[in-house]
């Protein structure tokens, strides 16, 4: 493995870390240790690293914000890329935003507001990154980013640079065709529309304090809604967090992991929990949903097995 280290640092000049707890990268907090791990500030930087990895076959997994991630107990047994690639730049004469991926979503909804560009304010308050948010077209109030995404640049696996359309990237609800096939996202480019200052940061505002009203403190440990919501055969959407309640949901706790009080898609780690614990009462819940409605409740949350890789 010191082979490794070395033709890592040689070929990126950034020097691995070891046996990096991830609970530290997750908001759920919860994770055993990296093998490996890395952070890149560049979309460069970023290249550089993945490039290195596929080169020498060495499994990795990119991170951005860790909001929507469970990582495993065992850790991961690999190299985990936690992206912090941060430019953002307003190309005026085509109207549109050009983002890193690991741009966290808030700065450029500030940006986008202090240009006077409209379309982005249903995100403030979504914590991660655009990488993240454009893996699982992430959105609130009845929109999402993808809507929104006029291209992406992609790094791919044959380590070469490929553009692609929003048509080809297949955005549905909470779902991209990255998640069909885990490619590595350097950039976006955004369209928007000019808009009022005042009026976005009155939006902004408003969305801002429903969140408050609706989910957990930022100091409680979670990651997000944990289910999506079940979409009937009739094309109606359901609240999970309603079907949740309805089945008893509330109180409902294995270990340190517990249903938020709150709003019963959110399952919290009280301190403590393991991925395994979150696991079985998601199981639980399930089964209580199931049992009362005859629906499968799907996870919106990702989890990350310790020998899982994107190569
Ligand atoms: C309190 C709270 C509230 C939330 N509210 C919402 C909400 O209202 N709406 C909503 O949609 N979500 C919500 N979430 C979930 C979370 O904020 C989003 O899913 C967000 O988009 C995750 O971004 P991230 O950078 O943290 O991604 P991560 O959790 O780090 O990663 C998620 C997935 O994206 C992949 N990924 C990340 N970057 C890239 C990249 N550059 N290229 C390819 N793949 C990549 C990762 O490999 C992983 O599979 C909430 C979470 C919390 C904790």
């Amino acid at each position: 493995m010191q082979d490794f280290e070395q033709f890592f640092l040689a070929e990126t000049g950034l020097k691995l870390k070891k046996d990096v707890a991830l609970s530290d990268y997750s908001s759920f907090k919860i994770g055993g240790l990296a093998r490996y791990f890395v952070e890149v500030t560049s979309s460069d930087q970023l290249v550089k690293a993945v490039s290195a990895v596929i080169s020498c076959r060495f499994p990795f997994y990119l991170i951005g914000g860790g909001y929507n991630l469970l990582f495993d107990d065992a850790g991961f047994n690999g190299l985990i890329i936690r992206n912090k690639a941060l430019a953002i730049n307003y190309l005026s004469k085509r109207g549109l935003l050009e983002v890193d991926s690991g741009s966290d979503l808030q700065p450029v909804v500030r940006f986008a507001v202090s240009k006077g560009l409209k379309g982005l304010e249903f995100l403030a308050g979504i914590p991660g990154t655009v990488g993240g948010a454009i893996y699982g077209n992430a959105g609130a109030f009845g929109q999402s980013i993808g809507e929104k995404v006029s291209e992406v640049l992609i790094f791919s696996r044959e380590r070469r640079f490929i553009t692609l359309k929003q048509s080809e990237l297949g955005f549905g609800y909470r779902f991209s065709n990255l998640k069909k096939d885990h490619q590595v996202v350097l950039k976006a480019l955004l369209a928007l529309e000019p808009g009022d200052k005042s009026d976005l940061e009155h939006q902004i505002k408003d969305y801002l304090e429903q969140r408050r009203r609706k989910h957990p403190p930022r100091s409680v440990a979670c990651a997000g809604s944990y289910f999506k919501n079940p979409v009937l055969s009739d094309g109606q959407k359901v609240a999970a967090g309603l079907l949740l309640e309805k089945s008893g949901a509330r109180g409902m706790q294995v270990g340190g992991a517990a249903v938020y009080p709150g709003h019963c898609n959110f399952i919290i780690n009280l301190g403590g929990a393991t991925a395994r614990d979150i696991k079985e009462l998601a199981r639980r819940l399930q089964e209580a949903v199931h049992k009362n409605f005859g629906l499968w409740l799907e996870e919106e949350v990702i989890f990350v097995p310790a020998d899982a890789s994107m190569l």
